[in-house]
């Protein structure tokens, strides 16, 4: 078995970040010697530093399934690289007429603004190597999206931001993964709309309530509901799905 699980909002806090409540679940599966991959828009420094904390040593997703990093391995690249995404952005916003301000344009005092960041890890966040989050200004979202797409990239929205990518998602990388670790049993926990490409991928998923939630049942309607928000609602659901 292999638990995927998205971060902000999910096995993190929304407003804290802070993983304290789905301890004793991680521990749970630390036990059973299942591995836990974090599946997120977070770059590979910002997620390094969790996996630290979190004494995580299984492989994980980065920004949005641009990249599996497999520890003491090579790579699986599937996204598009920074540079390219963030020009990708700038005609797309050229061509249809929406106003955006992307996460490169974002001095570091707004980027920790807009997510509540600390300096430190605010800088992590904005070492991106694939994709570019952005905000919305001005104008209609679905033209924004055609224009990207008539480019080869598609856009996603996470809890806070859209985030620009290139011929990846978390799905894509989820189902590369699984194949590398030659496992199906799969659970997968998130609680945005940029998690359902990968919940679809799931034996089995959940959805961890968040202002989200119409939109995700309607996306899963056979996905399980966690009973809280956040890491509280992670650590129950993983201890009553995941059983000897
Ligand atoms: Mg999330």
């Amino acid at each position: 078995m292999v638990v995927f699980s998205d971060l902000d909002g999910t096995l993190l806090d929304r407003d804290t970040y802070s993983f304290a409540q789905a301890k004793p679940a991680m521990t749970h599966l630390r036990a059973r010697k299942i591995p836990l991959v974090l599946v997120t828009s977070k770059t590979r420094a910002e997620v390094t530093a969790l996996r630290e904390e979190m004494g995580n040593t299984d492989p994980y997703i980065v920004e949005n399934g641009a990249a599996v990093v497999i520890p003491g391995g090579a790579d699986i690249v599937m996204g598009s690289t920074a540079a390219a995404a963030r020009e990708a952005l700038r005609k797309a916003s050229e061509a249809s007429g929406v106003r955006v301000r992307g996460f490169r344009e974002m001095p570091l005092g707004e980027i920790r603004a807009r997510t509540g960041l600390e300096a430190k890890v605010a800088e992590l966040a904005s070492r991106r190597e694939f994709g570019e989050p952005f905000v919305v200004l001005e104008g209609d979202v679905s033209l924004l999206d055609a224009a990207l797409r008539a480019q080869g990239f598609r856009m996603t929205r996470g809890g806070r931001f859209f985030h620009v990518l290139g011929g990846c998602d978390k799905g894509k990388a989820a189902l590369a993964l699984a194949a590398f670790l030659n496992d199906e049993d799969t659970l997968g926990l998130g609680d945005a709309p940029n998690d359902v490409v990968f919940l679809r991928e799931m034996r089995r998923a959940v959805i961890i309530p968040s202002p989200h939630l119409e939109a995700m049942r309607a996306a899963l309607p056979d996905a399980a509901v966690a009973p809280e928000a956040g890491p509280a609602g992670w650590n129950q659901a993983v201890l009553d799905l995941v059983v000897d």
